[in-house]
């Protein structure tokens, strides 16, 4: 199957309405759909996620976490007691705000990186930090509203901020993270051209695609500069527990209480699966913040959130994270050889100090996005960099991930790319 035959995502939504309606199939009640229904695209790495689970692909593309090291055997014995002897509660609705346990397993977990004053009164358990995204664009933008983020920015967060129909505007960064005069002037320029800013979106440690961290140096500016401008900082955090070396920098939101909302995940240290994360919220905003979330699921799940309490309490979550930072460290160190070998002059890369990803540089003018198609012609598959900015304008980077793949694999699959982007740079 080709790329094209599998993700079909070539047209716009717009243009898939009006060639459904020339064929005459499928558009009944198209005309019925919301505008922001046309602004949710179908995610890029949705779509290479399912070509990569066709056997005998090395995929560089998906950023999952490790999990073969989970003790199943125990969570299987711990999620069979939970159901024994509190299945009632389990699987009965439970609180919106979530469970009083895991909002508290969950300041221990911020604690390990350096939040120490967080309550779990002030905490909102989410679907994962993705809902808490959907929730802060639903409570704070209206349509046309600016969202400052970092360029390049995870897409997730953009898919959903599109869908809110948000003006998303990124900002450059340098290998210390998001600049704060160009953050300044952007803000300048936008407030002259009339615009509403409300938040800057941001992955202060191992920023997805990019890997790239924001400096200690420049957190407090970047934090200043919101302030001095009345803009909300939404601090998405889930890789900053997987430095490789050395202690976490500081969140954001550890010295700064009322300036920043701060997303966590279970997904990274426990199991994506659970599909958990939570929300610390600035007490002046909890109220609306929670009531949105209620609104939306009415309540997160409590079977998952006791199995993930369960874990936090009674495995040692901390030494299973130590043990996948040394794994992902090595796998990262694997990407970085095989890049210095396999790729040609002209071609550079960022080199993270945790996270799960590489992002990789061409020379201007080479677009990465139909060198896709040939890559897994080639057995290997990658992100390309447009997926990770607004807009579809072509982008000469792509994202490699490590989290997922053994060093041998990471090795061939660097080994399969790197003619394809040596025809792409003689071409
Ligand atoms: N934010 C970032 C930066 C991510 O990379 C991801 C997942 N890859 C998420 C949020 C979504 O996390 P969750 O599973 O908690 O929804």
């Amino acid at each position: 199957m080709t790329f094209e035959e599998t993700t079909g995502s070539v047209l716009t939504p717009e243009a898939q309405v009006a060639l459904d309606r020339a064929t005459g199939s499928a558009h009944r009640h198209h005309d019925l759909l919301s505008s922001r229904a046309f602004h949710i695209k179908q995610s890029a790495v949705r779509d290479v996620f399912d070509i990569s689970i066709q056997p005998g692909l090395v995929s560089l593309a998906g950023g999952s976490p490790y999990l073969q090291e989970l003790p199943l055997d125990e969570l299987a014995d711990a999620t069979a007691s939970i159901i024994r002897n509190q299945g009632l509660a389990a699987l009965q609705y439970g609180p919106g705000q979530g469970l009083a346990e895991l909002r508290e397993l969950a300041c221990d977990v911020m604690a390990a990186e350096g939040i120490l004053d967080a309550d779990p009164a002030d905490i909102v358990i989410t679907t994962g930090s993705q809902s808490g995204q959907d929730v802060a664009a639903k409570v704070f933008c209206n349509p046309g509203d600016v969202v400052l983020c970092e360029d390049p920015t995870y897409v997730g967060a953009l898919n959903t901020f599109e869908s809110y129909e948000v003006d998303i505007q990124p900002v450059s960064m340098d290998s210390e993270g998001l600049i704060p005069e160009a953050l300044r002037e952007r803000i300048s320029a936008l407030r002259a051209a009339g615009k509403t800013i409300k938040m800057l979106y941001t992955i202060p440690s191992f920023n997805n695609p990019s890997g790239i961290t924001l400096s200690s140096a420049r957190r407090d500016e970047i934090v200043q500069i919101c302030r001095e401008n009345n803009i909300l900082i939404l601090e998405d955090n889930p890789y900053g527990l997987l430095r490789f070396d050395g202690e976490p920098l500081a969140p954001l939101r550890a010295s700064h209480p009322e300036d920043v909302l701060y997303l966590g995940s279970f997904s990274k240290i426990f199991a994506p699966g659970m599909r958990l994360g939570w929300a610390l919220v600035p007490r002046h905003l909890f109220r609306r913040f929670y009531l949105a979330c209620e609104a939306v699921v009415l309540c997160p799940s409590p079977l998952t959130q006791m199995i993930t309490a369960a874990y936090l309490r009674d495995f040692d979550w901390m030494s299973r994270i130590r043990d996948s930072r040394r794994l992902y460290a090595g796998r990262c160190a694997a990407m970085l050889a095989a890049l210095q070998d396999e790729m040609p002059d002209g071609v550079s890369w960022t080199v993270p100090d945790g996270g799960f990803f590489v992002w990789v540089t061409l020379p201007e003018g080479i677009d990465t996005y139909p060198l896709l198609a040939e890559a897994i012609e080639a057995g290997t598959v990658f992100i390309p960099g447009t997926a990770f900015t607004p807009g579809d304008e072509p982008s000469s980077r792509l994202r490699l991930a490590f989290s997922a793949v053994s060093e041998e694999d990471i090795a061939e699959g660097v080994r399969r790319l790197a003619p394809v982007i040596r025809r792409a740079l003689a071409a």
